[in-house]
């Protein structure tokens, strides 16, 4: 299928040809690269924007439980969800999250609802691109909410809050220690904090633990993109679908506000520039890795190794070489 059919096919919701658009994405191929491009630039031509959310949580907190439940309750609004995921760790463990078919298994059903487990990392041209490329496409394929899960390892919950308009921390109800279990940065770049498993013996621990984080982040900042109020902390239970109307009442009043303010346009503007200087560094990368660049670090790299030559001389040497390009 040629890309411009097949960019005609995401944009008139078919699912099945998202499905086959984001495997394009995914494709490491350079044939595929560039027809990966040219199949995002037509999808971001129809010009449709989705409420893009990162949620981000450690194995166990119940992102898919929470992403069920908060999904079926969109569905029922008459929204159309999409659900990806990135995964850092599936490179390693060779599974992946959303990979487990009982997940989510309500939600999949549900023909308003799209989920794409994350692929192994071989199949991936990184996982920031994918990742925003897939966003793009199920954007293109008309969906009001785009759903980014994450597992809180450090790295990818900064690639996804430059991929998201807001950004979820999903925490579970713990001791009074915990806090220091997330990062700084992570509490700088949550919109909300929701501390789930807010029901039955486990309901004190959670309001607990929600005051501590509400309390974290009142010290930490407001910043300017941020309405009175936010970023703020709530208790939702996943399984008794206990405060997930309001936690979406508070997403949908959060957007406005930017949007209104002209943070939802700025933001995405300064996350298209960061993107670009990441595929151009990444592109300067690779030239490291193709011919003649590859064959000229083995040679200078064998040269140091044998002490003809400093790292520091044969680094600028390289660097000369490369440039010279
Ligand atoms: P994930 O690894 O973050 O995706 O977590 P899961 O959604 O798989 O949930 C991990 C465990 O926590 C499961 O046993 C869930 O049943 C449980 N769980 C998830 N949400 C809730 C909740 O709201 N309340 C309670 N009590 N348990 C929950």
């Amino acid at each position: 299928m040629e890309m411009t059919e097949l960019a005609t096919a995401v944009i008139a919701g078919d699912r099945r040809a998202l499905a086959r658009a984001i495997t394009r994405v995914e494709s490491a191929r350079a044939d595929h690269r560039t027809q990966a491009v040219d199949l995002v630039a037509q999808a971001r031509a129809a010009g449709r924007q989705a409420l893009r959310i990162g949620l981000s949580g450690t194995p166990g907190v119940g992102k898919s439980t929470f992403i069920e439940a908060f999904g079926m309750m969109l569905v029922a609004q008459g929204l159309r969800v999409a659900v990806l995921a990135v995964d850092p760790s599936s490179a390693r463990s060779g599974g992946s999250i959303l990979g487990d078919k009982t997940r989510m298994e309500r939600l999949s059903r549900e023909p308003a609802a799209f989920i794409r487990p994350s692929p192994s990392q071989a199949q991936m041209g990184g996982v920031a691109r994918r990742t925003r490329e897939a966003v793009a496409l199920c954007e293109a394929a008309g969906f009001d909410v785009v759903l980014v899960e994450t597992v809180g390892v450090g790295q990818s919950e900064t690639v996804v809050a430059e991929i998201c308009d807001l950004f979820i921390l999903l925490l579970a109800p713990a001791g009074g220690d915990e806090l220091q279990g997330v990062k700084r940065g992570i509490m700088e770049m949550a919109d909300m904090i929701l501390v789930n498993k807010a029901d039955g013996d486990l309901k004190p621990a959670a309001m607990r633990t929600r005051a501590d984080y509400a309390g974290a982040l009142h010290l930490l900042r407001r910043r300017p993109q941020d309405p009175e109020g936010f970023p703020k902390a709530v208790c939702v239970s996943a399984v008794e679908n206990d405060g997930l109307a309001e936690a979406w009442a508070d997403m949908q009043s959060l957007a406005g506000w930017r949007r209104d303010h002209g943070h939802w346009h700025s933001r995405r503007a300064h996350q298209a520039r960061h993107w670009f200087g990441e595929e151009v560094r990444r592109g300067l990368l690779s030239v490291l890795d193709r011919e003649p660049a590859k064959g000229a670090m083995a040679a200078f790299g064998a040269r140091v190794e044998a002490g003809e030559l400093s790292p520091e001389a044969a680094a600028v040497q390289m660097l000369a070489l490369v440039g010279r390009r």
